[in-house]
Formats: structure tokens, sequence, C-alpha cells
């Protein structure tokens, strides 16, 4: 596991591609403050309209892969057009939190395998 850098981005979690608009996952420190939404500390936040994702340093493998997924969800529902679908931020939340571990579930069952972090 990487140290931990208040602050600092640790290291690039992996680059791709949503709706065409390049996105960059960084693994950073447990006190980032790109880890604050609303006040609070998270294990993962999604920058939409830079393309940033970020993911705390301190979880397992598991958590990280859960945490990825549920930010990739929100910025899938962004690009959809979340006013579409949700009315308020919460429901978005409580359908993605709800997702996620199924879809995580099945990406396994298929085979798929998540980004490792680099060393
Ligand atoms: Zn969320």
């Amino acid at each position: 596991m990487p140290h931990a850098v208040s602050g600092a981005v640790v290291k690039v979690y992996r680059r791709f591609f949503l709706g065409g608009q390049k996105w960059t996952a960084y693994i950073v420190g447990p006190k980032s403050k790109h880890l604050v939404h609303e006040g609070e500390h998270k294990g993962g936040t999604c920058s939409y309209y830079d393309g940033k994702i970020y993911i705390s340093s301190d979880q397992s493998a598991e958590q990280r892969e859960d945490y990825f997924l549920h930010e990739v969800l929100h910025a899938l529902i962004w690009l959809c057009g979340r006013g579409k679908f949700f009315a308020e931020d919460k429901l978005e939340e409580d359908f993605v939190v709800a997702m996620t571990p199924h879809l995580h579930r099945f990406l396994k069952d298929l085979g798929f395998e998540f980004p490792k972090v680099p060393s």
C-alpha cells in the first residue's frame, strides 16, 4: 500500500475515455483534499468537468474497485444527463450505492479484472 501523502496525488490508477472525454483515476492519500465532498472525507470522489476520479489509498483492493466503479457510475450518469433521471442528488447516490456491488460481482463473474495499482 502506498504511504499516505496529505493532499498529494500518490499515483495514476488508470486513464480511460468515457463519452469521448479523457478521464484519469488517481490514488490519493486518505487525507487528500480531493476526497472532501460537501465537507466530508470520502473513500472516492468524482470531478465531472475535468474528468477526474480520486480514490483513497487507504483501502483494500476490493474496496478500491468498489469506489472506482461507484465513481464511474456517477460519471456515466452525469454523461447521460443526470437531471433527466434523478430529481435529487440523494436519489442518484442511493441508486449508485445499490447498483455498485451487483455490477462489481457481475463483472468479476464475467472474468473482468480491475487494474492493479501500479507499484
Ligand atoms: Zn456516490
